[in-house]
C-alpha cells in the first residue's frame, strides 16, 4: 500500500516576522494566509484531486474570515488539525499546565468555530518533548505530526537562529535537541524518550527523503521548482507513507504584500504560481508511482493499527 498526504500549517504572517526577529508586519499583510492563501490551497487541492489536512492555530479562528475559510475547507472534505492555541515556539518550555492549555484550548477554539474537533496535533516549529507527548496522551489525541528527523533542517535552523542573534535581533524560534535526528522516519508508536519506538502515541514524522534524509517539505519543493521537485519526490518513492508538509506562505509571494520578508526568505521571492506548479508536479509524480492521497487522520487510522 502506498499512501500520501498533503498537510498545511496555516501559520499566519506575524509568525514569520517573529522568527526573523522583525517587528509586527504591516496591518494589510498580517492576515494573508487566511485572506489569500487558503483559497489558493483549496484550488490546489481541487487541481490535484486530493484532501488537505490543515493545521490550524486556535487563536486565528477569532477572525470571521478565518472561520469562514475553515468551514468552507471542511465542506470541501479537508481535515482540520490542531497547531496549538498561540503557536508559541517555546511551547516545550512553558510548563505542564500551560502546555496543556495551549493544546486543549487550541482544539476547543477550532471545534467552537467549525463544529469539528481536531484529532491530530503538530507542535509549533517541530519542537516536541516527552512532556508534550504526555499531555497529548491525556487529551486523547489520535496522532502527532511534529517529529522532523532531518539533519539538514536541524543544521540550517540552528545556524539561522545564531545568525539572527549575531545581527543583534532575537528570533522567537528555539533550538531542538539533536536526539530528534535519531527518530524513525516512518510512522511509529513512540516510546520514552519519544525518538525511540514503543507502544505510545502514533507519530507521523515530517517527511525526509530516503538515504540522505533531505527535507521533503513545502520550502524545499517550491525552491527546487517543478523538475527538481519531481526528483525529490522520486527520492521518497517506496516509503509506505509520503507526507508532504506545506505552510500557507508556500502559496504566497512578495507581490502579495510580503516585500518586507524578501531579504529574509528566498521562498518569498519565488512566484506563487510557480510554487503551486512545483507542488502539483510532486502530486503527479507520487500518483504516477501508485500513491493514493488521504488525510492525515485516514493515514493515522491505517498506520495506527499496524
Ligand atoms: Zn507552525
Amino acid at each position: 500500500m502506498r499512501l500520501a498526504s498533503l498537510s498545511v500549517d496555516l501559520d499566519e504572517i506575524p509568525n514569520y516576522f517573529s522568527i526573523h526577529g522583525l517587528g509586527a508586519p504591516p496591518e494589510l499583510s498580517a492576515g494573508l494566509v487566511y485572506d489569500v492563501a487558503l483559497d489558493r490551497l483549496r484550488g490546489l487541492a481541487d487541481a490535484g484531486r486530493l484532501p488537505l489536512t490543515l493545521f490550524v492555530i486556535g487563536s486565528d479562528v477569532a477572525r470571521t474570515a478565518a472561520r469562514d475559510g475553515l468551514r468552507a475547507a471542511l465542506r470541501d472534505g479537508h481535515e482540520l488539525a490542531n497547531h496549538s492555541l498561540d503557536h508559541r515556539y517555546d511551547l516545550v518550555r512553558l510548563g505542564r499546565e500551560e502546555i496543556r492549555r495551549q493544546i486543549e484550548a487550541g482544539a476547543d477554539a477550532i471545534e467552537a468555530a467549525t463544529g469539528e474537533r481536531p484529532v491530530g496535533f503538530r507542535a509549533p516549529g517541530y519542537t516536541i518533548t516527552d512532556e508534550v507527548f504526555d499531555v497529548l496522551r491525556e487529551l486523547d489525541v489520535a496522532y502527532d505530526a511534529s517529529v522532523f528527523p532531518c539533519p539538514a533542517y536541524y543544521a540550517a535552523k540552528t545556524a539561522a537562529i545564531g545568525a539572527i542573534a549575531l545581527r543583534g535581533r532575537k528570533s522567537r524560534s528555539i533550538v531542538d535537541t539533536p536526539s530528534v535526528l535519531r527518530a524513525p522516519t516512518r510512522p511509529y508508536r513512540i516510546g520514552r524518550p519519544y525518538w525511540k519506538r514503543g507502544d505510545g502515541l502514533l507519530e507521523i514524522p515530517v517527511q525526509v527523503t530516503r538515504g540522505l534524509r533531505l527535507p521533503f517539505i513545502g520550502t524545499s519543493v517550491t525552491l527546487a521548482g517543478p523538475s527538481r521537485a519531481r526528483l525529490l519526490a522520486k527520492m521518497c518513492i517506496g516509503e509506505p507513507l509520503v507526507n508532504l508538509e506545506l505552510h500557507g506562505i508556500d502559496v504566497l509571494d512578495a507581490d502579495d504584500g510580503l516585500e518586507a520578508l524578501r531579504p529574509h526568505q528566498p521562498d518569498v521571492r519565488v512566484d506563487a504560481k510557480a510554487k503551486i506548479d512545483a507542488i502539483l508536479a510532486v502530486v503527479e509524480e507520487l500518483r504516477g508511482a501508485g500513491y493514493t492521497f488521504v488525510t492525515m487522520r485516514e493515514a493515522a487510522a491505517v498506520f495506527g493499527t499496524r
